[in-house]
């Protein structure tokens, strides 16, 4: 394949929509070989088809990361399958948002599950193909997309926010630690990009937050934070962007 990431092999976790979905055509459009994983099957096969009808190379696992097991097994397959994986994009996550008082303890941990422990699964499985690409040509990538909720204060969100900031804090000492290795590590932060994440919320005070934003601000498509990430991923192996903001230019 041709392209600035020819040669390279990206993982990319919650492929089946928004964000991941976006990432994983782009990076199979600039020649990367694609392992695309979540949990919906039938989404994954149909990003394969169309990444191979456009001329890409991309596998699709569909697995739940927070099953630590299945990611092993799954990350034994992607190297034996693709020899090498140069690029981990760390994305799947969901957002709950519900006033602390409500109590809603099954949405807590979810969210801790997945952003958090899904999360060290899926860098557990995969740091040890990251170093040896690194080592060997590099570079390698290790991307986290966080949020902007890492930093800003949003009422309501404060489970999320606080996995978010694991996220970017997790991220920038990673960096320090696998950089000699030649593995750079991002943490990506977005503001309010459009995909299925916001369908997921319950709390009636989020929702209409959310509508309101909608209606008065253009928000990100998803392909905005992809070309970032695609971007992040091409630069010369001296380069490591550690954190990336990127805002709908409306969003205050
Ligand atoms: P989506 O809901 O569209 O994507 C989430 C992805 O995660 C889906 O592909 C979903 O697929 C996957 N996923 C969910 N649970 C699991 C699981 N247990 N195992 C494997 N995969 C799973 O939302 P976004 O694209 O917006 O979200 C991507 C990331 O971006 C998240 O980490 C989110 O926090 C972050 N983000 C999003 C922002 C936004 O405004 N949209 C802003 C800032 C950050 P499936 O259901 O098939 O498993």
């Amino acid at each position: 394949a041709q392209g600035t990431l020819a040669g390279r092999v990206a993982v990319i976790t919650g492929a089946s929509s928004g964000i991941g979905e976006a990432t994983a055509k782009v990076l199979a459009a600039r020649g990367a070989r694609v392992a695309l994983l979540a949990r919906r099957k039938d989404k994954l096969d149909a990003l394969r088809d169309a990444i191979q009808e456009a001329g890409g190379q991309a596998a699709a696992w569909h697995v739940d990361v927070t099953d630590r097991a299945a990611v092993e097994r799954v990350a034994a397959e992607v190297f034996e399958r693709f020899g090498r994986v140069d690029i981990l994009v760390n994305n799947a996550g969901i957002m709950l948002p519900n006033p602390i008082e409500a109590k809603r303890v099954e949405q807590w941990e979810q969210q801790i599950d997945l952003n958090i422990h899904g999360l060290m699964n899926v860098i557990g499985a995969f740091t040890a193909s990251l170093v040896q690409a690194g080592a060997a040509r590099g570079p390698a990538d290790l991307v986290n997309i966080s949020s902007i909720a890492a930093r800003n204060i949003f009422p309501a969100f404060a489970v999320y926010s606080g996995t978010k900031a694991f996220v970017t804090h997790l991220s920038v000492h990673l960096r320090a630690e696998l950089g000699s290795k030649g593995v750079r590590v991002t943490a990506i932060e977005p503001g309010i990009v459009g995909t299925e994440l916001q369908s997921h919320v319950d709390f009636q005070g989020a929702r209409d937050w959310l509508e309101g934003s909608k209606s008065q601000i253009e928000w990100l498509a998803p392909e905005d934070v992809a070309e970032a990430i695609a971007f992040t991923v091409a630069l010369p192996k001296r380069v490591n962007l550690q954190q990336v903001t990127i805002m709908p230019t409306a969003q205050a």
